[in-house]
């Protein structure tokens, strides 16, 4: 069998100093995990052949498919505020370009596929654990509509790598409409380099946000993208866990899954990330957290935004300055939707901040209880449920007032609230089997995931909050 990508390269185009070109170094025995069977045809691939050898082959670097132009980006980042001037990808490796049955362009990326220039002291190498986690998570979030990066495959290598103890080591192979990022314009204007900062930004503006004039309109695009994104991740509890402006990507898309967790008790100030000591990145945080990075790729831009260099801060400003209230009405559009409102009025953010305020005082499982709204189960997510019937009482008037059923506020709750999302415990589970030898957990994990809106008899473990000692409370990086 010979696979056939249809690749269609265009970032290897850039100038040489945007990357490094390199082939992944090859693994001592591949072996399938998964091949994701719908966004290989979606992307114009025979699923049967990338679970051939030949195609195993290629997830997991051993061989190079024809046209591929294998490249390691170049980019910087503030990581944890700090900035470093050089990252890069460190342990992965853009493949090429498809262009996917919708017409758009799709990065396909190695990650976990060896050292390249971009490396420092990592190995290049991801383990199984992380794998599957964001093959998991990713796949979710698409599902639940959240924009994302995609797993195409994820493969093993036979080889172990060490995260202090030893671990056997994976590729996933990810998708994506590109990995460009916050830090990848920040790498440029580090090096004071205004001909690659114009390049990027033409680039970009031609890939991903072609209305957009100039840099201060990608600079408004890239704003208005990450303030819904971010909204999004809000409505279903995710905390990405390291929001570093080389993690914040450029069409709006959720990268690097990492030390990210879904929240089951609902607490504002949650963190799960092991490596998030300060709360940084606490679940809360991310609407600030976001707003800061977004004023980083301001700084990047504004050299190439074609004004005076006042008029340029100013315009950029403006931008910055807006983005609280676009980022507002994200919000509460959606946590509207949540509690059954399709319109919002005055008054309704009063409501829904209350409901949350009940929620993190009754240690409500944020996922279960606004998927019950409206039903006799919702209060028995609380600790002390009283406090919830008097807001019950406030939000059937709310309905009563607007002339809503209390069916059509059901239906656009159902339609708004998944019953399922990848909680950490179930993760875990799955990761814990998969280094047994059973896959099975993860496989199922992923079926019932493709379909989070409703219940499907069977999963209803899947949907229960974890029990007192399955709770999990750190995650961890890669
Ligand atoms: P991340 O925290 O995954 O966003 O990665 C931050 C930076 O560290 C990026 O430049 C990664 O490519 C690099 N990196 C992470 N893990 C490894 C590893 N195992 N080997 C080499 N580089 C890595
Ligand atoms: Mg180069
Ligand atoms: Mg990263």
């Amino acid at each position: 069998m010979t696979i056939r990508f249809a690749f269609d390269n265009s970032y290897e185009k850039l100038p040489e100093r945007f990357y490094a070109r390199l082939g992944p170094t090859a693994v001592r025995a591949p072996g399938l995990i998964k091949v994701n069977h719908a966004l290989a045809r979606e992307l114009g691939l025979d699923p049967a052949a990338l679970e051939s050898p030949e195609g195993v082959a290629i997830l997991a670097g051993n061989a190079v498919p024809e046209g591929a132009a294998p490249l390691a980006q170049a980019y910087a980042g503030h990581q944890f505020g700090g900035f470093s001037p050089q990252l890069g990808d460190g342990r992965a490796l853009l493949l090429g370009e498809l262009r996917g049955a919708d017409g758009r362009r799709y990065d396909l990326q190695l990650k976990g596929s060896g050292p390249t220039p971009f490396s420092r002291r990592g190995d290049g190498r991801a383990w199984l654990g992380p794998v599957l986690r964001e093959y998991v998570v990713s796949e979710a979030m698409h599902a639940l509509g959240i924009p994302t990066t995609r797993a195409l495959a994820a493969v093993t290598t036979g080889e172990e790598v060490y995260r202090e103890t030893p671990l056997p080591g994976a590729v996933l192979t990810r998708v994506a409409t590109s990995h460009v990022r916050v830090g990848t314009f920040q790498y440029f204007a580090a090096r004071n380099d205004g001909e690659a900062l114009r390049l990027l930004t033409d680039y970009v503006i031609a890939r991903h946000y072609p209305e957009a004039e100039g840099a201060l309109g990608l600079l408004k695009a890239v704003c208005a993208a990450q303030a819904r994104l971010v909204a999004q991740w809000m409505g279903v509890g995710f905390i990405h866990g390291v929001m570093n402006t080389d993690n914040t990507q450029i069409a709006g898309e959720t990268i690097d899954y990492g030390p990210c967790a879904f929240m089951d008790t609902y607490h504002p100030a949650t963190v799960y990330s092991s490596i998030d000591r300060g709360g940084r990145y606490a679940y809360q945080n991310q609407p600030d957290i976001l707003l800061w990075n977004l004023a980083q790729l301001a700084s990047a831009l504004v050299p190439v935004m074609g004004n005076d260099s006042d008029t340029a801060v100013a315009e950029a400003s403006a931008v910055l300055q807006g983005f609280g209230e676009t980022f507002r009405a994200e919000w509460l559009a959606l946590f509207a939707r949540k509690i059954g409102l399709a319109e919002v009025q005055e008054g309704d953010e009063a409501l829904v901040v209350d409901l949350l305020h009940a929620m993190s005082a009754g240690q409500a499982d944020f996922t279960n209880t606004f998927c019950s709204l409206g039903t006799a189960r919702a209060r028995d997510h609380f600790l002390d449920p009283a406090g919830f019937d008097a807001w019950e009482a406030r939000w059937q008037a709310r309905l009563a007032q607007g002339g809503i059923a209390p069916k059509q506020a059901r239906a656009l709750i159902c339609a708004t609230n998944p019953a399922y999302i990848p909680r950490n415990h179930r993760i875990e589970q799955a990761i814990t089997a998969a280094l047994a030898g059973d896959t099975a957990p993860f496989e199922r994990l992923v079926a019932v995931l493709a379909n989070p809106w409703e219940e499907q008899p069977g999963a209803e473990d899947l949907a229960r909050p974890p029990a007192e000692d399955e709770v999990v409370r750190a995650t961890f990086c890669g």
